[in-house]
């Protein structure tokens, strides 16, 4: 492997990868190659050093016991941290994204400190657990179809004055507020609720990380029947009336 691989990092994986959430580095890693680039990928347990060389991190969905123990050795850490501010690229799923909030509400019903590295807050909705299939249209600003996924989580997320939606909801709860928001970002730190895994479903997420990473404005293109095919099941099982 080159000096010059793109480095994917996969954070712990022992606490955080309840929902298939390998198969988001595997997207990344299969998405990369199809366009002739080396990937070196590391996965970081959660006993281990964040390191701070990484070009992409990835941080997955947890139950809470785990996302506080994931918090804490995060927060003591201080390498995720520091590869943000030298511009990394991150994409956090559900508990990842609350942890990289300010706040989220642990498994002991206190508000624990997240990374704060995208501007939102996470408390513990009231209401019924938000499960099931999502539809969201992307930031415009971001540039991909509109994204299937699913949810599964009982925090609700309310985003700060400086982060931006990931997306809007055309079905499902998203963040949970009743304002049509999905996920969120800061710069180049993604959270989003979406399952799915949400790559193996969206590519273009993938693709996205990978043309920052780049820092190009495109990828060559790539075979996309399959998900395709896979995009328009998941959309008429979604919409489909019960
Ligand atoms: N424990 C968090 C919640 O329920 C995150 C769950 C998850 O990652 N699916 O809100």
């Amino acid at each position: 492997m080159s000096d010059s691989s793109l480095r994917l990092v996969w954070v712990y994986p022992d606490l955080l990868s309840t929902y298939g959430d390998q198969g988001n580095a595997l997207v990344v890693e299969r998405r990369a190659r199809q366009r002739g680039l080396d990937v070196m990928r590391i996965d970081v347990r959660s006993d281990q050093p964040v390191p701070t060389s990484g070009d992409i991190y990835l941080i997955g969905g947890g139950e809470d016991r785990p996302q506080r123990l994931a918090a804490e050795r995060l927060r003591r850490d201080g390498g995720l941290s520091r590869a943000a501010s030298n511009g990394a690229i991150i994409f956090s799923v559900c508990a990842g994204y609350q942890i990289l909030g300010h706040e989220f509400i642990n498994d002991l019903g206190e508000r624990e400190p997240g990374l704060g590295l995208i501007d939102v807050v996470s408390t513990r909705g009231e209401g019924e657990r938000c499960v099931g299939d999502v539809l969201a249209d992307i930031d415009p600003q971001l540039g991909l179809p509109q994204l299937t996924g699913f949810e599964n989580h009982q925090g609700i997320t309310h985003l700060g004055p400086t982060a931006r939606p990931f997306a809007r909801t055309v079905l499902g709860r998203g963040n949970g507020t009743g304002d049509g928001t999905e996920g969120a970002y800061n710069d180049t730190v993604f959270g989003t609720y979406m399952h799915g895994p949400v790559m193996a479903r969206n590519p273009q997420i993938a693709d996205l990380l990978l043309k920052l990473a780049l820092d190009v404005n495109a990828l060559p293109p790539t075979d996309d029947r399959w998900y395709e095919a896979l995009r328009a099941e998941r959309i008429a099982a979604a919409t489909q009336p019960a």
